[in-house]
């Protein structure tokens, strides 16, 4: 089967990782995956509000995602919606067990993605920003957490869907996993398959977590080679 752009059942589409571009955050990332253009940044830590959310053994994380009412086809009517919320929160799960929260007692983690180019996979393109945003930003972790979707498309399991695919395809499942920790900790998934197709479409989607943790490690490299210490 051919896809619609061309790539093999297992090719991802390109991506590019820059860390460090927002000088008023603490740390930041900006990712262009196939057509998405996603920012991240991170803020903190720092004193928690509202002051309910505090805690006394460790840090929260908020992580608010937002798309840009140009960044889909048919203007997007701005502000938050239930499909934000959900992303946020998925977002934050995905990231939690990775952070070494306990460190900063009473304080929280701010994380803002905004989407200005969307073209399906956002989520995973977020999260793989915000990772490398809390890396630059010098938050501790037990490792950089990787995100990518895979599904069906005309009956065949392929990895990473673009939007044509997407409105097509049978069935879209998110994953971002731990790789330190050999843990998966987003796995969504809209649409039908069966037993075997989701163990297929999981494998498939780990698989491709991994290229990416390869291309965000680079992108860090980068800009701890490129650095100017004062
Ligand atoms: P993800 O972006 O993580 O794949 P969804 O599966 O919910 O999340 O969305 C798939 C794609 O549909 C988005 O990347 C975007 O291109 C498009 N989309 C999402 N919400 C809207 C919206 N309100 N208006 C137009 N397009 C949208």
């Amino acid at each position: 089967m051919e896809r619609i752009d061309g790539r093999a059942f297992d090719e991802l589409r390109p991506i590019k990782i820059e860390a460090g571009v927002l000088k008023r955050a603490d740390g930041s990332c900006y990712i262009e995956w196939g057509k998405n253009k996603v920012y991240a940044a991170v803020y903190g830590p720092k004193e928690v509000l509202p002051r309910h959310l505090e805690r006394n053994d460790r840090a929260i994380l908020r992580c608010r995602y937002n798309m840009a009412p140009f960044s889909v086809e048919d203007r997007k009517r701005p502000g938050p919606d239930r499909r934000a919320v959900e992303i946020g929160k998925v977002m934050s799960g995905a990231l939690e067990p990775a952070i070494l929260l306990h460190h900063y007692p009473r304080s929280m983690i701010e994380i803002s993605v905004e989407v200005v180019q969307a073209n399906a996979g956002t989520r995973c393109a977020g999260l793989t920003a915000v990772s490398v945003a809390l890396a630059d930003a010098g938050i501790p972790m037990r490792d950089i957490v990787p995100s990518c979707a895979a599904g069906k498309v005309e009956g065949q399991i392929v990895l990473d869907l673009a939007k044509e695919e997407d409105n097509e395809g049978e069935a879209d499942v998110p994953v971002a996993i731990i790789p330190r920790l050999n843990q998966i900790t987003l796995l969504q998934m809209d649409g039908k398959l069966s037993e075997k197709e989701v163990e297929d479409t999981v494998n498939l989607a780990i698989k491709g977590c991994n290229e990416v943790y390869k291309l965000q490690v680079d992108a860090l490299k980068r800009k701890y080679e490129g650095a100017e210490y004062e």
